[in-house]
């Protein structure tokens, strides 16, 4: 690296500062041998539950698992269509086709890049029909639509409260993919409270992949819900469908929450708000020299009924690729979130979904890109990555 450059994420200073404490859980850990289930899964299920507000948590082996799990208990199945958004990591499409469903895409909002509550509109209406005992299927496959996975994408929940609604009026499963959105907060406008994410939907999925807001030192993930048969049915799933050693009641998984990344995450979730107060600084900060420079110089957009955890900052301009050269010459690290839309992935090529599908999502591909966003990112660096910026889009202006 060089000597000015500016790491994308820097988990090494996290885990530094918290060497001591994640050593002497480690140790514990150890020394207790129980490295599957225990108390240390329980107890940070139950601060996690407390912390989303939520009756339970159910710790998994990766936010794909909470994925998968919380649709299957929902009661989504084979042959259902579950809809989400195509702009999100694909892990949000493999759990819908993971348990025998088929994902369809609805557009997103072009100001919060989250599923658009009248692209959901306009598909059910559009695109789906009413069959006699009211169940809305899919107009031309005649499959009945189960779920929605909206995506709180970024680090900011979707505008849930119209999406509740169209769910209600067409009895659909809503899934929360929250896996970048550790504390993030909403305000529904129909319960007049604050809720965190993870806590609006049926059920939500949490991923602790290391790179995210909470992340443990591994794989990890979870799911949370108040429904008590969800939360079973998950803690069937995550264990080979059992309710006790070898009584197997259902066909299930090895998607475990293991006892170590319980405990470090315990750890680190002492410090979660913090952290993500920190992200909400940076974010401050950026918006306050990026935000006001250039009409098509866009800073990520906070609806006023949300408040953002930032997993990551992403930023949108017309030379997206040129900027992101200009970081990269300055030994600056950044990412594109997501380059290519799920509809138009090699893996889809099968399924019938064409370019110009989605106008906002592919418009918005080529524009976006995410700068470095970590609690531990020091003004200094934070500067040196808006100078590089500010001094790019002054290029621009001056040669167009
Ligand atoms: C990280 C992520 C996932 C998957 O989580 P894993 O723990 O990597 O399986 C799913 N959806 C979104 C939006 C994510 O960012």
């Amino acid at each position: 690296m060089q000597p000015n450059s500016v790491p994308f994420v820097d988990l090494v200073t996290q885990h530094r500062s918290l060497e001591r404490e994640i050593l002497a859980t480690f140790n514990e850990v150890v020394r207790s041998a129980v490295f599957i289930g225990g108390t240390a899964v329980e107890r940070f299920e139950h601060e996690f539950a407390q912390f989303c507000g939520t009756h339970h948590c159910v710790g998994v082996a990766s936010g794909t698992d909470a994925l998968r799990f919380a649709l299957i208990a929902a009661g989504v199945k084979p042959g259902d269509v579950v809809v989400t958004v195509p702009n999100t990591f694909i892990a949000t499409t493999e759990a819908i086709l993971q348990t025998g469903a088929e994902p369809a895409f609805v557009d997103v909002d072009e100001r919060t890049y989250t599923m658009s509550a009248e692209q959901l509109q306009r598909y059910l209406e559009k695109e789906c029909v009413r069959d006699m005992d009211g169940k809305v299927r899919v107009r031309t496959s005649g499959k009945p639509v189960a779920a929605i996975v909206p995506v709180h994408l970024y680090g900011q929940t979707a505008d849930m409260d119209p999406l509740l609604d169209l769910s209600e009026q067409y009895q659909l499963l809503v899934v929360e993919d929250a896996c970048q959105a550790h504390g993030a907060e909403y305000f529904s406008e129909r319960l007049g409270v604050w809720k965190k994410a993870g806590s609006i939907g049926h059920a939500a999925a949490f991923s602790f992949y290391p790179g995210k807001n909470l992340g443990a030192c591994g794989e990890a993930g979870a799911v949370t819900t108040d429904n008590d048969r969800i939360a079973r049915t998950c803690k069937m799933l995550r264990d080979h469908g059992q309710v006790k050693k070898y009584h197997h009641e259902i066909d299930g998984y090895n998607g475990r929450l293991d006892a170590l990344q319980a405990a470090l995450l315990s750890v680190k979730l002492r410090h979660l708000v913090e952290w993500n107060n920190k992200r909400r600084h940076i974010a401050a900060h950026y918006n306050s020299v990026l935000g006001n420079v250039k009409a098509d110089v866009l800073v990520p957009y906070e609806a006023p009924n949300s408040r953002s955890v930032y997993h990551l900052y992403v930023m949108r301009v017309p030379d997206r690729n040129a900027l992101r050269a200009s970081l990269t010459h300055a030994g600056i690290e950044t990412g594109i979130h997501y380059p290519i839309p799920l509809h138009l992935q090699a893996a889809y090529r099968e399924r019938e979904f064409a370019w110009g599908q989605y106008a906002v999502t592919e418009r918005v591909a080529s524009e976006i890109i995410s700068l470095p966003m970590f609690p531990e990112l020091t003004r200094e660096q934070q500067d040196r990555v808006v100078d590089i910026v500010m001094e790019h889009i002054g290029a621009v202006a001056v040669t167009s």
